[in-house]
Order: structure tokens, then sequence, then C-alpha cells
């Protein structure tokens, strides 16, 4: 498992490497079809700056070549805003008074409903984690129920053991995503002072149990902002390669979300630019050429139009990120606020306008 080989990856060293590449190692990285995580990190350094129209071409031409003109559409559906955990950058956290909702599941149907008839067939389950409100038998249930109006059901909630991940497949959920939001240990003690997430290598294992519990696609990423952005990257990196080398039957995908300010008032430590989050989309297409990258509606619609033909390959759209958002009227506490909120066919024509097919449905479980 992952957490026996993470210690052995030097961090100083690995800070060393990030700190010492330079504008040579960028155009080695260049000429390169299998880089290594030098050649990633000098991708993403300052030194990359001058060579971001051609990083930006090749991770583009790349793009194409492996997934054509496409960008999988997914909605995320809150079911839940309970959680028991402490995480400091995030206002679901547990000791943040607020009113806390669970759909039922017919409520969930009725949020699912709004989003199947705005043309998603990916829907994406969130929550909080809270096992007492959303367990393995309440997202079952769920997904048995959800089964004949999406072809793929994927959940992003607590970690769960092996044995849980086999029993969603078999309701028909295929998709697993988790953050690991640092791979700082000390930094990751800091900001989840409580809860069960304080396992930092519980958490780091969650994808591979997910693999080996049935999920076709596990979804990794970190708090951009959180911690040392470049180490933090570089470290996402190795984990991807990782999981993408020993589960060569489960497809890996990559997010970037780019930490905001959150309900309680915290500030992230180390800001992400525009120009570094580009580097970082290109520095994956590049060295994880066959990861799905994922931008979601956490960012501007300005920024995702110019940047998704760079590496993109999925997208969500019109999304509500509190329970209940898309079926009541009800101005429950988002996780965090949606920054591009054009409506779902105005993400799908801005789509179509560069020249890419917005792709409603990729996948059917009769494929298996
Ligand atoms: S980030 Fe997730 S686990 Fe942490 S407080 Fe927010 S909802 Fe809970």
């Amino acid at each position: 498992m992952y957490s026996e080989v993470f210690p052995s990856i030097d961090q100083n060293e690995l800070m060393s490497v990030i700190e010492e590449v330079g504008s040579r190692d960028v155009q080695v990285a260049l000429q390169k079809d299998q880089l290594d995580i030098k050649d990633f990190a000098a991708l993403i350094s300052p030194a990359a700056d001058p060579y971001i129209e051609e990083i930006a071409n090749k991770a583009h031409q790349l793009t194409v070549q492996r997934f054509g003109r496409t960008i999988l559409m997914y909605a995320p559906l809150y079911v839940s805003n309970y959680c028991t955990n402490g995480c400091r950058y995030c206002g679901f956290n547990h000791q943040n008074l607020m009113e806390r909702h669970l759909l039922s599941h017919g409520q969930a149907l009725d949020d699912a409903a709004v989003i199947a008839s705005e043309g998603f067939r990916h829907l994406l389950l969130v929550s909080g984690e809270d096992p007492r409100y959303v367990d393995e038998q309440y997202l079952g249930e769920l997904a048995v129920k959800l089964k004949g109006r999406f072809s793929s059901i994927g959940v992003e909630v607590q970690p769960l053991e092996e044995s849980g991940y086999r029993h969603l497949s078999e309701c028909g959920v295929d998709s697993l995503t988790i953050y690991q939001e640092t791979y700082n240990t000390e930094l990751y003690s800091e900001v989840h002072p409580s809860g069960k997430k304080r396992d930092f290598n519980y958490r780091l294992d969650t994808p591979e149990r997910g693999a080996l519990g049935g999920m076709r696609k596990v979804g990794l990423g970190v708090l951009l902002g959180l911690g040392n952005v470049s180490l933090d990257a570089c470290n996402l990196a190795l984990h991807a390669r990782y999981i993408m080398q020993n589960y060569w039957r489960t497809q890996v995908s990559v997010s970037f979300p780019r930490l905001r300010a959150a309900e309680g008032g915290f500030q992230p430590y180390d800001p992400v630019s525009d120009r570094t989050l580009l580097k970082l989309i290109c520095a994956f297409r590049l060295y994880t050429v066959d990861a799905v990258l994922v931008l979601s509606t956490r960012e501007s619609a300005q920024f995702r139009d110019a940047v998704f033909p760079c590496g993109i390959t999925q997208m969500s759209a019109g999304s509500k990120t509190n329970p209940g958002g898309y079926s009541s009227q009800d101005d429950t506490l988002e996780q965090f606020h949606v920054e591009d909120s054009r409506s779902v066919a105005h993400v799908a024509a801005a789509i179509r306008e560069q020249g890419y097919e917005a792709v409603w449905k990729d996948w059917d479980p009769l494929l298996v």
C-alpha cells in the first residue's frame, strides 16, 4: 500500500529538486515522452514561465491525441453536510454552528431528477464525513434507486473499508474521489485537529482500497493553497503514477480544487495564481498522460474556458454545493462558493464554441 511507500520519499530531497530546477530542465522535460518527477518539478517551477505557451501546446496535443476533443460532463449531488471532522479550511467542519441537513432518499432523488433533466448521466454523490447519517447502506440503497437514470455513479464521502467499496460497487457505484488535501504530515495534523480524518495513512490508502473493492475509477487531489503547492503537487503526481502502475484496471483522475476562504475565516497559506494552476494542469497531462483531469465550478467561467483545452477532460456545470440545492429553494450553507455559475446549457455551448464535444455519457455498466 502507498502508506508503506510514502515514508521512503525523502521530502527534503524532493524539495531540493523543486528548488534547484532551472530553464535547462524545462527544455529537457519538453523533449521527453516519459517524464520523471524532476521533469514534473521543472514544468511547474518559475523557470517554466517563459515556456508556458510551448508547454500548453504540448499538453493540448497530448490530450487531443488520447481523449479527442471531448469534455465529460458530471454533476455533484450533496446529500448531507453533517461532518464529524474539524478541518480548519472547510465550512462543514463540526465546530461550525450551522444548520445541518441530510437528504432523505426521496429528496436526493428529487435533486437527481433535476440533474438528469439537464442531460447529466454521470453523477457524483458528495457528503460530509459522518457515518451516523451517510454510510454504506444509505449510499448503496440510493445508488440502486439512481442506477436506471445515470450510467455512472461516483462517491466523494468518508473513506471506507475495502468491503464497503465492494458493497457500493455491487449497488452500482463505480468511482471514488478522495483528496489527500496535503502530503505534508505535520500540516495535515495541524489542519485536521479532530475526527477520523486525522489518520493520514488511512486516507492515503483509500484509493487503493477503492480499487481493490471494485471501483473502476479513483480520483485524487490536494487542496491547492493549503500546503506548499509545488511539494504537494509533486507528491500527488507520484501517488497518481503509483496507482496507475499498480492498479492498471483502474482509471485515475486528478482534480485541482483551489482553496478559497471558508466559513470561519480560514485563509489559504499559499494562494495559487491562475498561472500556477495552468502550469499544474499542463504538467499533470505531460507526466500522467492518460489521467483524467478534472476542473470544477470552483473556478470562474473565464478561467475554465481559457484553460480547459490545455489538458482538462472532465468538468462539472450548474453545480449546487448545498444539500437539496437543485430542487428546493432552501439556502443552506454551501461547502464552497461556486465561481462558475453559468447554466449547464451555457457551459456546454462554451465547450462547443471551442470545437469540443460535451460528452454526457462515456460509460455504461453493461460494458463490464
Ligand atoms: S473537508 Fe470534508 S471532512 Fe473536512 S470538514 Fe469539510 S466536509 Fe468534513
